[in-house]
């Protein structure tokens, strides 16, 4: 099986498994017991706090709060936020974000909340002057994706994160769940103050994720209260989780493996748009403004979800930029967003390579997908 499909979820690394594996059998006491069996884990959650808060180069490991995925890290940061200043009623973010902010804000939105989405252009950038008209003295939150999870375009948050405090007193979310481990990450010296993980998108496990809380934000508790993670984030920690997001931060933090993951990505996408007809790319081309292991590129006049199909039957995992059932034939709000033409959009797929991933893998592809094309291409043209 060939996985192209590093966006979605990641393997696990084997020495995360290793890292977890003692807190499901010996190791099983509880970090808050005061006995040894208890000290040893609380030592595992501590290290743990000190690798994510390396990854993202926090202050401190008390910047770090554990949570049980990114969705829940994004929620716990705008209502969070909200809560801080109730009497503030708007909320700023794109039309490119993943559904757990999309989702909330649309519930939001319709709970009396003013929400201004931010538009992208056809490369999927941000309007940064857009960004600045829209901050009001009622933003109680800013909330912008670093990596887009569809197109792997990032957007520059250091220097939105300067925008929205020089023009108001809102906090500012980064949901950072598709970026951490793919693009360095330094928060200790942006004016960030909230930025959300997902360990399982950087061959962690999945059910963990962090929210990074800048030293100073007071950032109430959501949802769960009680003693653990210093009365931010309670119940008993999930050790063998916590230790396994620790494992994979440490790995995450060696940057040096993602060049050789933008290179076989780039002779995939250069190949793919060189040698298949009428396919296009969906993004910036500007290298230093998408992540280096995507490519969503479409196929003009046949279908994602086909191609997808023919691609899993020959044991290759991607995804695809549409969503078909029997009542509708919907292209994904990200592409929407960035106005790419409705039949392009219903052909789009998503390539996302890992560590992983060989030059093999890539010749495979390379090798096949030209033909599943033209084929479908057929099909099409025959009906
Ligand atoms: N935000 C982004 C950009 C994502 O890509 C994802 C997952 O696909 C999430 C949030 C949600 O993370 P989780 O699956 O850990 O809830």
């Amino acid at each position: 099986m060939i996985y192209f499909d590093n966006n979605a979820t990641t393997q696990i690394a084997p020495e995360v498994l290793d890292a977890m594996v003692p807190f499901l059998g010996a190791q099983y006491g509880n970090p808050s017991s005061a006995h040894a069996l208890g000290k040893d884990v609380k030592h595992a959650i501590e290290s743990a706090h000190e690798n994510v808060a390396e990854l993202l180069g926090a202050s401190s490991a008390d910047e770090i709060v554990f949570t049980s995925c990114g969705t829940e890290s994004d929620n716990w940061a705008i209502l969070g936020a909200l809560r801080t200043v109730p009497e503030k009623k708007q909320i700023v973010t794109t039309r490119v974000e993943h559904e757990a902010v999309r989702k909330l804000c649309e519930n939001l939105e319709r709970e009396s909340y003013n929400v201004t989405w931010l538009d992208v252009d056809e490369e999927g950038l941000l309007d940064l002057d857009a960004l600045k008209n829209s901050l009001t003295e009622q933003t109680a939150v800013v909330s912008v994706m670093l990596a887009n999870n569809e197109t792997g375009v990032l957007f520059p948050v250091e220097e939105i994160a300067e925008i929205v405090k020089e023009r108001s007193d809102a906090l500012f979310h980064v949901d950072g769940v598709n970026a951490a481990g793919k693009v360095p990450i330094d928060l200790k010296n942006t004016a960030i103050d909230l930025f959300s993980i997902s360990a399982h998108k950087f061959h962690g496990p999945k059910g963990i994720g962090a929210l990074y809380i800048h030293d100073g934000v007071n950032l109430p508790s959501f949802l769960i209260g009680g003693g653990q993670e210093r009365g931010r984030r309670a119940g008993t920690e999930a050790v063998h989780q916590i230790a396994g997001i620790g494992a994979a931060a440490k790995l995450a933090n060696d940057m040096s493996k993602m060049e050789r993951v933008r290179e076989l990505r780039d002779r995939l996408e250069n190949e793919i748009l060189n040698e298949t007809p009428n396919s296009r790319l969906n993004g910036t081309r500007d290298a230093h403004m998408r992540l280096p292991n995507t490519s969503n590129i479409s196929f003009e006049n046949t279908n994602g979800e086909a191609i997808l199909a023919r691609l899993n039957d020959i044991g290759v995992c991607v995804s695809t930029g549409s969503a078909c059932n029997s009542e509708s034939h919907t292209a994904s709000p990200v592409l929407q967003a960035m106005n790419i033409p409705y039949l392009a959009a219903m052909g789009s797929i998503r390539f996302s390579l890992g560590r992983y991933n060989t030059e093999e893998e890539v010749d495979f592809v390379l090798k096949e997908l030209p033909s599943v094309v033209a084929d479908l291409r057929k099909l099409v043209a025959i009906q």
